[in-house]
C-alpha cells in the first residue's frame, strides 16, 4: 500500500465532494433538472471569471477551448501578435499557424514576465493585429504576467486580448471585465478542482464583433451554436454532465470561501513553498515574477532532476512536476493549485528534503519544513 498526493499543475486533487458529485447516477440533459444545473453552473462561472459576459463549456481539455478562441476570433491571413515565454505561450503560436493566421511572435525569455510595453510598441508598430494572445500563469515557468496592465494597452486598440487562463484562474486574481480582457479560457482540471475534460471560454462584446465575421472553419468549436444554445439554457450538443453537475460542486465550494480567501489561500500555499525551497539552499526559477499557482524551482547542480521527481513520486508517492520542453531535467514545480493546503504543502516539502537528502545534496534536515511552517505560522 502507498497514499498518494498530487502537487502537479493539473490535474489538481479533487475535493470529497467533488468526487461524489460526479460519481452519482447520469441524468439527461435536456431536462428541467439538468437545465436548472446549468443555470447555477452559468452563474457561477461568471462569478470564478468576473465577468458579465457568457462563458461557455466545451467539452475538451483547456487546449479545445485555445483552440475555439483562434477558430472563432480570426481568419486565414488575418494577424495576431502571440506572447511566447514558455511551452503554453508557444501553444498559442502553433494554434494560430494551423489556422493559416500571419502570427508576429514576441519572445520573453523563459522565466521571465513579459513587459507590457513591449507589447504596446508590437501593436503601434503593426495596426493590423487583430488579437493579442497572452497567458496568465505561465506554467511551465511558473511565472505570472500583468493581464491588469497588458489590459489597459490592448483596450485602447482595434486588437482583441485573448488571455490563456487555463492554470490560475480560481488560484489568483483575474478581473476578466474590469482588466479588459476581451477572451478568457481556462480548463477544468487546474483551479477548478475537477477532473480534466472541460474547457471554459468568455468572449465581450468587441470579442463578439470578431467572431461574427471570422471565415475560419468550425464546427463542433463554433461559438455561435453555443451562444444559441445557451440563450436557452441548453447546450448544442451532448454536455459532459456529470462533469458538469461535479462543476456546479467545485463552484460552490469556492463561492462559500469567497475569492478573495482563495487567492489569499493560494499566497500562503505559495509562499510558504518559496520560503520552505529557498531555505533549504534552492533557487526559484522565476524569482522576478513567480506565481502563486505552481512554483518551479531550479535543479541543484549535481543533482539528478528527473529522478529526483521520479524518486518522490514512485518511493514515496508524492508527485510533483519535472521541467518540460527545454526545461526538462533543469527544473522541476510544485503546484499548490486547488484543493491544496497547509499540510499537503508540509508533507511535500518533508518528502523533497527525504529525497534531496538521499540523493547527496548537502543542507539542514528539517529547515524547509521549518520555513514553511513559519509562513504558516505568521
Ligand atoms: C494545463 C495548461 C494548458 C493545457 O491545458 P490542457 O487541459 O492540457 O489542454 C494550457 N495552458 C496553460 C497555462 C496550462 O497550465
Amino acid at each position: 500500500m502507498k497514499k498518494k498526493y498530487l502537487l502537479t499543475p493539473g490535474p489538481t486533487p479533487l475535493p470529497p465532494e467533488v468526487c461524489a458529485a460526479q460519481a452519482q447516477p447520469i441524468i439527461h440533459h435536456r431536462t428541467p433538472q439538468f437545465q436548472a444545473i446549468l443555470k447555477e453552473v452559468s452563474q457561477g462561472l461568471k462569478y470564478v471569471f468576473q465577468t458579465e459576459n457568457d462563458v461557455f463549456i466545451l467539452a475538451s481539455s483547456g487546449t479545445g477551448a485555445m483552440e475555439a478562441a483562434v477558430a472563432n476570433l480570426l481568419s486565414a491571413a488575418d494577424t495576431a501578435l502571440t506572447v511566447e515565454g514558455g511551452k503554453f505561450g508557444q501553444r498559442w503560436t502553433e494554434i494560430c499557424q494551423s489556422y493559416n493566421i500571419n502570427t508576429e511572435v514576441l519572445s520573453v525569455e523563459w522565466g521571465r514576465a513579459v513587459e507590457p510595453k513591449k507589447i504596446e510598441e508590437r501593436l503601434k508598430a503593426n495596426p493590423k493585429i487583430k488579437a493579442v494572445f497572452t497567458t496568465l500563469c505561465e506554467t511551465s515557468t511558473g511565472v505570472v504576467n500583468d493581464i491588469e496592465a497588458i489590459g489597459k494597452i490592448v483596450k485602447d486598440t482595434p486588437a482583441v486580448l485573448v488571455v490563456d487562463a487555463i492554470s490560475g484562474l480560481g488560484a489568483i486574481d483575474l478581473k476578466t471585465d474590469a482588466w479588459f480582457c476581451d477572451v478568457v479560457v481556462s480548463g477544468s482540471q487546474k483551479g477548478l478542482m475537477l477532473p480534466p475534460g472541460l474547457g471554459f471560454i468568455s468572449l465581450s462584446p468587441k470579442a463578439w464583433k470578431l467572431v461574427e465575421s471570422s471565415r475560419s472553419p468550425r464546427y463542433y468549436f463554433d461559438l455561435r451554436k453555443a451562444k444559441k444554445a445557451q440563450d436557452k439554457t441548453d447546450t448544442p450538443f451532448t454536455p459532459a454532465i456529470n462533469l458538469i453537475i461535479a462543476l456546479n460542486e467545485s463552484l460552490k465550494m469556492i463561492k462559500e470561501d469567497g475569492l478573495a480567501n482563495v487567492f489569499l489561500r493560494h499566497k500562503k500555499m505559495a509562499d510558504a513553498t518559496r520560503e520552505a525551497v529557498k531555505a533549504i539552499g534552492l533557487e526559484l526559477f522565476a524569482p522576478t515574477a513567480p506565481s502563486d499557482v505552481v512554483t518551479a524551482i531550479k535543479v541543484p547542480k549535481d543533482i539528478d532532476g528527473e529522478k529526483l521527481v521520479k524518486t518522490m513520486r514512485d518511493t514515496y508517492g508524492v508527485t510533483i512536476a519535472g521541467g518540460q520542453a527545454e526545461l526538462k531535467g533543469k527544473i522541476f514545480r510544485i503546484a499548490h493549485m486547488g484543493y491544496i493546503e497547509e499540510f499537503d504543502i508540509i508533507l511535500c516539502i518533508s518528502c523533497l528534503e527525504k529525497v534531496l537528502f538521499q540523493m547527496g545534496y548537502k543542507f539542514q534536515l528539517g529547515i524547509g519544513v521549518r520555513a514553511a511552517e513559519e509562513v504558516f505560522l505568521r
